[in-house]
């Protein structure tokens, strides 16, 4: 686990390993860095100047290179960088938890959560996706797991790596047990950082600990403690994605969030009557 089992930058070992150029590129940089992590801007900067990538192409080239190394982001001082520390641990694998029998049963669905194509109609393959994913403190277990055909599992993995310089704060987030503070703590990590929230980590960050079939009344009803929010539309790659931005917020209340909710309702229907 100690970064001398990483492979020597001119070796034959990292050339059977990683057999991509690109991929190649990127370990060299970050092997060169690894005492001074880049950020991913610098990293982004790199990939531009050296192999004329776009963001997002690096991203995924990051993203990739975790099948064989890890390479966490760190926060140091305001800044997030990504530190190459060592090489994967198969035990920690993103699908090595998962045993071959639930592996089976997430996967007899046949059919993609998401789009809802199937291998036998559509030619689609099949991969098991952790709802929540494990950086952000998701299970291995039944109800964390769910079919995705190949494309939408790239495309959420991809929305997802673009998410890591918030891996803390959305950690921190799910931590708490009660949704409303989930939400609320999610939102507000966002607006110190300057930018809206997704609304899709949104909607997971909700359902931790306990499945919200409702979460965007959860989140509206933050307004009656004092919160508040702006709901902001953008199309992106032809569909439209919500996200928000927090505009007002309070103190958390002594006892239950959810009780104090109600009584606030309450006293509100009492004061009209
Ligand atoms: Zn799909």
């Amino acid at each position: 686990m100690s970064e001398t089992d990483l492979p020597a930058p001119d070796s034959d070992e990292l050339r059977q390993l990683l057999t991509r150029e690109d991929l190649r590129s990127l370990y060299l940089f970050l092997y060169d860095r690894r005492r001074n992590p880049p950020t991913m801007v610098e990293i982004r900067a790199h990939a531009a100047a050296a192999n004329g990538e776009s963001h997002s192409q690096t991203d995924r080239r990051v993203r990739e290179l975790r099948d064989w190394f890890r390479l966490p982001v760190v926060r140091t001082g305001r800044v997030h960088v990504y530190r190459l520390e060592g090489r994967a641990d198969e035990q920690q694998g993103e699908r090595s938890g998962v045993s071959p029998k639930v592996r089976g049963e997430v996967l007899s669905a046949k059919r993609c959560a998401q789009c809802g194509k199937t291998p036998a109609e559509d030619h689609v393959k099949l991969e098991v996706d952790h709802k929540i994913p494990h950086s952000w403190g998701g299970t291995d277990d039944m109800e964390n797991l769910q079919p995705l055909c190949t494309q939408c599992n790239h495309d959420k993995q991809a929305f997802y790596s673009s998410m890591d310089p918030f891996e803390e704060q959305i950690r921190t987030a799910t931590a708490h047990l009660e949704p409303h503070r989930r939400i609320g703590e999610l939102l507000k990590a966002f607006h110190i950082a300057g930018v809206d929230t997704p609304s899709r980590v949104v909607g997971v960050v909700a359902s931790m600990h306990q499945y919200q079939e409702d979460w965007q009344k959860r989140m509206r009803e933050l307004r009656k403690l004092g919160w508040d929010y702006d709901t902001i539309k953008r199309k992106e790659n032809g569909r439209i994605r919500s996200y928000y931005r927090l505009t007002a917020f309070t103190d958390w209340p002594d006892g239950n969030i959810a009780a104090e909710i109600k009584r606030r309702e309450k006293a509100k229907k009492r004061a009209k009557s």
